[in-house]
């Protein structure tokens, strides 16, 4: 790509300093980080808030504390969040570990709270800071000009327009437009996992803590929401969900009462709305900053829901990239390079915490090691408290990757 980042992008009609393209948690939060430091931000999102999302609806203790870090706490609080302190982890064999926030440092706490309530107080946040976000406006190409991103066509109101802006943001999620138009998208091979998730009413026996139940072919989760609802997923490999032989309605029923911990909690709950699902998961961006555009969120990569993170590093993304873009729009100069610190300040801030949910990866798609394991956080109590604090975002993840800490996890 050409590195010509210090011309000056032609203005008319609608143009803006930044476009960012989708109002999720990563969208919502960057645009409003650029509009507080002064700058003129256009928010395109496809949807019409509020809307739901595939989502376990968990936000893990360091999404909840940069929630609070955005004075956001009352509004999530007032909205019905419902506060975990932990997370109680079912392996195959019936062995169970639990991931306690709270006592791996006091204070700490996840959050329950349905993506219908929080990205709507997300993105009213980002309108009350002055950004222009446009509902319903869906973003379907980049514009580029030799070699560098001009801004964006989208569909808004039933008609076509071209944007133009000095610096595009693609936080448009998993099937980012954005990645997927500059050539960026990869898709790890494995693992190659899909998510179903419903809302269920009368969930028994869940009250401080959230959970997860892994099988031998799929797993699930349990987040008690406002209102007493209660977040139900099931993640299984996509292959299985595409070859199964009935309804997606049966094969997720199906999932859920092979868990006996599960069906037990569901025996006298109903299901409230429908189910939602999306394809394979896993997905990375090959480079999150380039001429004239970056990507935040699940734009630019995600994993698998299991470890709990996909929210917080939405809104982390976005406190790393907004003043990084912030300085590069204010410079004049949009440039890969000008935008290649906030890069750095990804791989420092999620490198090592990927790593190891690689590594829990494996543990979970090997039941015999999933007991194993699970067995001894169990027993060792210290142990399991760092694993706690690293899947919560609130110790550093090389602690969970220290050879101490994994002969310390793994001896008999
Ligand atoms: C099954 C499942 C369960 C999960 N559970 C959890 C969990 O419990 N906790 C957790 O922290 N994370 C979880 N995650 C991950 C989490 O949902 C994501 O990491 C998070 O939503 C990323 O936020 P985002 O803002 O990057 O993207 P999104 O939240 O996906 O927002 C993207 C926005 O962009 C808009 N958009 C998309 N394309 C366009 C376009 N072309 N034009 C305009 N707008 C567009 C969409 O309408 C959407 O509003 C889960 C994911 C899945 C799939």
């Amino acid at each position: 790509m050409a590195s010509d980042g210090n011309r000056p992008v032609a203005s008319h009609g609608r143009d803006v300093e930044a476009i960012v393209v989708g109002g999720g948690p990563a969208g919502s939060a960057i645009a409003a980080a650029l509009a507080e430091a002064g700058h003129q931000v256009l928010l395109l999102d496809k949807a019409g808030f509020p809307r739901h999302k595939a989502c376990s609806e968990y936000i893990n203790p360091a999404g909840a504390r940069l929630l609070d870090d955005m004075g956001m706490t009352g509004d999530v609080m007032a909205a019905g969040a419902h506060r975990m302190e932990a997370m109680m982890v079912h392996a195959p064999g019936g062995n169970h570990f639990v991931a306690n926030y709270a006592k791996a440092e006091p204070g700490r706490a996840a959050l329950g709270l349905s993506r219908y309530r929080l990205d709507q107080l997300l993105i009213d946040r980002a309108r009350s800071v002055g950004v222009d976000v446009i509902e319903r406006g869906h973003v379907r190409s980049v514009v580029q000009e030799e070699g560098r991103v001009v801004g964006v066509e989208a569909t808004i109101g039933g008609t076509r327009e071209t944007i133009r802006a000095s610096l595009v943001i693609g936080a448009d999620g998993h099937n980012s437009v954005v990645s997927r138009e500059l050539g960026l998208d990869t898709k790890p091979r494995w693992p190659y996992k899909t998510g179903l998730v419903a809302h269920y009413r009368g969930v028994t026996d869940l009250e401080r803590f959230g959970e997860m139940h892994v099988g031998q072919h799929a797993y699930a989760g349990l987040a008690p929401l406002e209102d007493g609802l209660t977040n139900v997923a099931v993640v299984a490999d996509v292959r299985a969900v595409e070859g199964r032989s009935g309804s997606i309605e049966e094969f997720f029923t199906a999932s859920l009462m092979a868990l006996p911990g599960v069906a037990r909690k569901l025996a006298g709950a109903v299901r409230v709305g429908g189910i939602r699902g999306v394809g394979s998961m896993a997905r990375r961006a090959r480079r999150t900053t380039g001429d004239g555009f970056l990507l935040v969120g699940d734009a630019a990569s995600f994993l698998d829901p299991f470890t709990g993170e996909g929210i917080y590093e939405a809104l982390r993304g976005a406190s790393l990239a907004g003043p990084v873009a912030s300085a590069a729009l204010r410079a004049g100069d949009v440039s890969d390079a000008a935008l290649r610190p906030y890069r750095t300040a990804r791989r420092r801030a999620f490198t090592a915490k990927r790593d190891v949910c690689w590594i829990v990866q494996g543990i979970v798609n090997t039941p015999p090691l999933m007991d194993y394991v699970t067995d001894r956080l169990a027993r060792r109590e210290d142990v399991g408290l760092t694993l706690s604090g690293v899947l919560g975002n609130f110790r550093p993840a090389t602690q969970a990757l220290s050879p101490l800490f994994l002969a310390r996890l793994l001896r008999p």
